[in-house]
């Protein structure tokens, strides 16, 4: 066991598969194995695999899914890499900082490093799932990496700062993980809807700020029952 089969790289939409072998190629240099594609255009695919070199084990192992959501359902902490200074809402890591924060603050969490489309990026909607940003430090004119690059640093300096003893271990109140979350989301709306504090029919920017705040907060999985307990009490009261 590698203090780094906690990491999963996750490609999201990727147009070309010649980066998706490029980024197979990226990872197994450095350590990492495991790969999580969401609606790949072409995959699987003769050019992934040439691309891949000898990393076509990578590939064979990863995992492919339909939505973000799905992809980061286990996983505890994400983080959106960007090449746009945009997401000053979120906490901003550099690939060194994040690898320092993940060894550090989070022991034995599973990690998602999650990667955009190659013409577009993350969408809001992606990135309200991530935990934090990061960004690759560029040339401020021109600072959209290739894809495969962007996996590339991030996967070195994540080699380069992992432990070489073994991994303490998991904490044993770990974060919530993406589903939990979601479902505390979902609990907190319908409370909200319940006691008029919210409107579904006109959600605004609730809704987004929402998912935001329970992304950032960093809830443990402990931390969440307490507040799903607090919201069917509220609600069983209101009720009677
Ligand atoms: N035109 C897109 C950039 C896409 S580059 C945009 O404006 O967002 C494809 C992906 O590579 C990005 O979504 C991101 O995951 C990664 N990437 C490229 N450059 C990066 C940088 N400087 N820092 C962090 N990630 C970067």
């Amino acid at each position: 066991m590698s203090a780094l089969d906690r990491f999963s790289i996750v490609l999201v939409g990727t147009t070309h598969p010649g980066n998706i072998g490029a980024a197979a190629r990226a990872m197994k240099t450095m350590g990492l194995t495991r790969l999580k594609l969401v609606n790949p255009a072409h995959f699987p695919s003769a050019e992934a695999t040439a691309r891949a070199s000898g990393a076509d084990d990578v590939l064979a192992r990863c995992e492919v899914f339909d939505s973000l959501a799905d992809a980061l359902a286990d996983v505890r902490w994400a983080v959106a890499t960007t090449a746009r200074d945009r997401e000053l809402q979120w906490p901003q890591y550099t690939p060194r900082r994040f690898a320092e924060h993940s060894f550090a603050e989070l022991p034995g969490v599973d990690v998602a490093v999650v990667f955009g489309r190659e013409s577009s990026g993350l969408s809001n909607d992606e990135l309200n799932l991530c935990n934090a940003a990061l960004r690759i430090p560029a040339n401020p004119q021109y600072s959209s990496l290739n894809l495969a690059m962007a996996v590339q640093l991030v996967a070195y300096e994540l080699s380069q700062n992992a432990p070489t003893q073994a991994a303490p271990p998991a904490s044993v109140d770990p974060l919530a993980t993406q589903i939990e979350l979601g479902r505390l989301n979902e609990h907190l709306l319908s409370v909200m809807a319940q006691v008029g504090y919210y409107d579904p029919e006109r959600p605004k920017m609730l809704v987004k700020r929402l998912r935001r705040m329970l992304a950032k907060a960093g809830l443990t999985t402990s931390e969440v029952r307490i507040l799903r307990g607090l919201l069917t009490a509220v609600s069983a009261r209101n009720e009677s």
